[in-house]
């Protein structure tokens, strides 16, 4: 079902210039609305229009009544716009929005590191 839409999308909105995005989710360009909680993680997979990223939480277990780590993997929205300025490895910041899919309820905001700058 996804790759049926995001076609159907690129079909209908071919982009001319690159500075202008037609992206309609896009919270800059678009009519997306964001709000909610931020969340800040690294890219493990990159697809069109669609990031996963993961990030450490802990959490607190009452029967051994002490915390583990636990590790967090959530989907996000990448605008048009964006789709250059990241990597598979950068750590980026998220936030919550309407529900675009199934499984994306978040998206991209920006880039604070990239993977160049962590060696
Ligand atoms: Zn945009």
């Amino acid at each position: 079902m996804e790759k049926k839409k995001a076609q159907k999308k690129i079909e209908k909105k071919p982009k001319i210039v690159e500075t202008i995005c037609n992206d309609k989710d896009c919270p800059h360009h678009g009519n997306l609305k964001i709000r909610g909680r931020t969340f800040e993680g690294t890219i493990i997979k990159k697809h069109p229009k669609r990031l996963t990223i993961e990030f450490e939480k802990m959490t607190y277990v009452r029967k051994y009544e002490r915390y583990f780590k636990s590790k967090i993997k959530v989907h996000a929205r990448l605008p048009l716009c964006k789709e250059k300025e990241v990597q598979i490895g950068d750590l980026i910041q998220i936030r919550e929005c309407r529900p675009l899919s199934k499984i994306i309820h978040f998206v991209y905001i920006k880039k604070i590191k990239s993977k160049e700058d962590n060696k």
